[in-house]
């Protein structure tokens, strides 16, 4: 881009593919996912400002294609380089408008997949950098803005025919009454969350089992359990988590998009007696309809998806169709901040409860920033409201989220929680990091041994 005038610029756009061995451990095994390497596609905004802040942000992917997802982020290169710090950050919405509206690379979407994920990377970045430069942590950068700003941040495009710029401005004027008293509750207390960790379709009863008696004592009142590649097993498990956890806690299951619909009925009801709290992705992400059949069909059992919801639009459609109970965002699947910011929006217009997907690598650390700003400057609530928590791969994270009894305590750092150890990035970037070269030789020399 053309680079005029004074003040700082975004000099560099560092790339990193970071793959962790994950699936050795079987932790993250689902139906649909059997062997997951988590992985993010890693990205670092560089500035020429004496204040030295970056802005990182990635997204997530399971390993193969991960290296896609990095060409994808170095695609929007010429859009960042050149472009002022100081008017990004006053204006990261400007930034998503010119990512998602570029005129060539709009065609591999628009606004989903690969590409869409990509701009979610990039404009998280800039969020990272913004809050970063304010001196505070995003989720309370988002609640001290203006309702007006706030508004201009978001593209109305596409839902303007549910939710307008002026019920926008409406929930977020309404939404800051008694702010500063939630901010208090929510430093005091945290926001709660529920665990996914006992629940991997890899584990043995016997550690589903010793895992959900732990997080009870640990202070969740919501577990998950994987479920989907086959009834009986699906049957055996949710008894035995059941047995442990006892009566007055959650469950939620998740199969991960599994199922036809009529599957999905069935399924559902297989396991109604031992009282699941909601069903999550039972089918294709894509499928409005579908997911509205199998609410119909399988209530009070709550219907719950959004971690591979493509963007606004499809959101919409699912409040429209009356498709869900429970929303689950993503902080790095959709267009980023800006995009989610829309979401929120569009659920609490539709009064659906938002209980974000999170796990992963570092998806915790982002997520957490946009249900605390919900809770404090939009709907005011956690009622029914939990962000997912998976206790792994926190610590390659400078500012990692932090866990006490069953909630996520508000993070104090300035920025969105999104950068990686240096010595993480360079261990685990791949092929060339240091696990992944030792791992490499490793095989090489046991192929030797093996041809002697
Ligand atoms: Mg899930």
């Amino acid at each position: 881009m053309t680079v005029t005038g004074a003040g700082p610029r975004i000099t560099a756009v560092d790339t990193y593919d970071i793959r962790f061995p994950t699936s050795r451990e079987l932790d993250g095994s689902d139906a649909m996912n059997p062997d997951p390497d988590y992985s993010a596609a890693y990205v670092v905004l560089r500035t020429d400002a004496a204040d030295g802040h970056e802005g990182h942000g990635f997204t997530f992917t399971i390993g193969r294609g991960n290296d896609v997802q990095v060409a994808a982020v170095e695609a929007l290169r010429p859009h960042l380089v050149g472009r002022p710090a100081d008017a990004l950050c006053a204006d990261p919405g400007t930034l998503a408008r010119d990512l998602t509206g570029d005129s060539q690379l709009r065609w591999l979407g628009p606004e989903k997949g690969v590409m869409h994920m990509a701009i979610g990377a990039v404009v998280n970045a800039a969020w990272d950098l913004a809050a970063k430069r304010a001196g505070k942590p995003l989720w309370k950068f988002l609640a001290d803005a203006e309702p007006e700003w706030l508004v201009s941040q978001v593209d109305f495009r596409y839902i303007a025919d549910v939710l307008s710029a002026e019920d926008a401005l409406g929930l977020l004027r309404r939404g800051r009454g008694g702010r500063g008293e939630r901010e208090a509750l929510l430093r005091a207390d945290g926001y709660p969350g529920y665990t996914t960790s006992p629940g991997w379709l890899g584990h043995s009863d016997e550690k589903l089992t010793r895992l959900a008696r732990e997080a009870v004592a640990d202070g969740f009142t919501q577990i998950k359990l994987k479920v989907g590649a086959d009834l009986a097993d699906d049957v055996r498990r949710m008894r035995a988590a059941r047995a442990a956890v006892g009566p007055g806690i959650r469950i939620a299951v998740d199969a991960n998009q599994r199922w036809n619909i009529g599957e999905a009925v069935e399924w559902t009801r297989a396991l109604a007696e031992f009282d699941p709290y909601w069903i999550e992705e039972p089918t294709s992400p894509d499928d409005i309809l579908g997911h509205a059949e199998i609410r119909r069909a399988v209530a009070p059992v709550r219907v719950a998806t959004g971690e591979h919801v493509q963007n606004r639009i499809v959101f919409k459609q699912l409040l429209q169709a009356g498709a869900v109970d429970v929303l689950q965002i993503d902080a790095a699947r959709v267009g980023g901040v800006n995009e989610n910011l829309a979401i929120l929006l569009l659920a609490a217009a539709f009064g659906v409860p938002v209980c974000p997907h999170a796990g992963g690598v570092g998806l915790c650390e982002l997520v957490q920033h946009l249900s605390m700003f919900d809770y404090v400057a939009l709907t005011g609530t956690t009622e029914n409201r939990v962000i997912e928590y998976v206790d792994h791969l926190h610590e390659h994270f400078t500012d990692p989220v932090v866990v006490r009894g069953g909630r996520y305590a508000a993070p104090d750092a300035p920025g969105f929680s999104a950068t990686m150890r240096p010595e993480s990035i360079a261990e685990f970037t791949y092929p060339g990091g240091s696990f992944w070269a030792a791992d490499a030789a490793v095989a090489a020399a046991a192929a030797e041994e093996a041809a002697v």
